[in-house]
């Protein structure tokens, strides 16, 4: 055989090679009208990871560091290194710490925020990330009545702020969202205080948006106690509840009445900081849920 045919030979094995491999992964990522929401094991702080049935990907929150890529790497495939969309709920360490890592290593195209600014250095990096346009970011302020429409029939309802949030202390400006997919919804929180909590429950009440009626309901705060107020939980009435705090915090999250007003609920109370990732699937009718270590 000559030697530029051996080559050429050669090369088409590897060709056809990726594309077996490329065949393989298409068909791997195929997810049958399933949508995922994985509640990542990030210590203390938040991240959630969304997949739309039709693939579109989200992340809210980023932790407080490093995690976070460990974690998008157990619920990603290793070849995808894109995000859609990325919403940080407000600009406090344990949202946004891991976030300058993701958007370093998957791209984005839509960066969702409240616009109220922190001091913290973290926080500049990442503005000076989104401003810069060669990475072709588009900012969104997230605005109450705002739809991510993310295909496959999953939409992201924006519930609060409903006005320029300039001057809010952070936690109180957190950006409130419910996620719908079919009969099956979530609500997500931040850092949302019971102040907060209380006021969507009277702006609610009468009857403009969706509703705060959820199947799963992240816990405002870690589980602190500055959050789900009873006449919340009672209207957003879920089946589980999502706590994702870190493993012996220094901030005693979650707080035992808050746990206690839960239970008294009926909710099933899912902790990140005991069980590590929660995952749930829905295929917009049925809801199930997985935990992982
Ligand atoms: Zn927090």
């Amino acid at each position: 055989m000559s030697k530029p045919y051996k080559l050429r030979l050669i090369t088409l094995i590897v060709l056809l090679l990726i594309a077996i491999f490329c065949f393989t992964a298409s068909l791997n990522e195929d997810r049958k009208g399933i949508l995922t929401v994985a509640f990542l094991d990030v210590g203390q702080g938040d991240s959630i990871f969304i997949e739309s049935p039709s693939g579109n990907q989200m992340l809210i929150d980023g932790g407080p560091g490093k995690a976070v890529l460990r974690e998008l790497s157990k619920v990603m495939p290793f070849y995808d290194r894109s995000i859609d969309v990325v919403l940080a709920t407000h600009a406090d360490q344990d949202h946004i710490g891991g976030l300058l890592d993701v958007l370093n290593k998957y791209k984005t195209d839509i960066f969702i925020e409240s616009g109220v600014p922190s001091e913290s250095s973290t926080y500049r990096e990442l503005e000076k990330i989104i401003e810069k346009q060669e990475k072709n970011l588009k900012k969104i302020l997230a605005r109450r009545g705002m739809v991510i429409d993310l295909g496959g029939g999953t939409i992201l309802e924006i519930l609060f702020p409903d006005r320029d949030p300039t001057g809010m202390e952070t936690n109180s400006a957190s950006v409130v969202t419910k996620l719908v997919y079919g009969e099956n919804e979530f609500l997500l929180t931040g850092d949302s205080p019971s102040s907060i909590e209380n006021y969507l429950v009277s702006v609610e009440s009468q009857g403009v948006t969706l509703g705060l009626e959820s199947d799963v309901l992240k816990a405002g705060h870690h589980g602190s106690k500055t959050s789900s107020s009873e006449s919340f939980v009672a209207a957003v009435s879920p089946e589980y509840v999502v706590i994702s705090a870190g493993k012996d915090n220094r901030y005693n999250h979650p707080n035992q009445e808050v746990l206690d007003i839960l239970n008294n609920f009926g909710a099933d109370i899912l902790r990140t900081d005991e069980q590590g990732r929660i995952i749930f699937k829905s295929d917009g009718l049925n809801l199930s849920q997985e935990t992982a270590k």
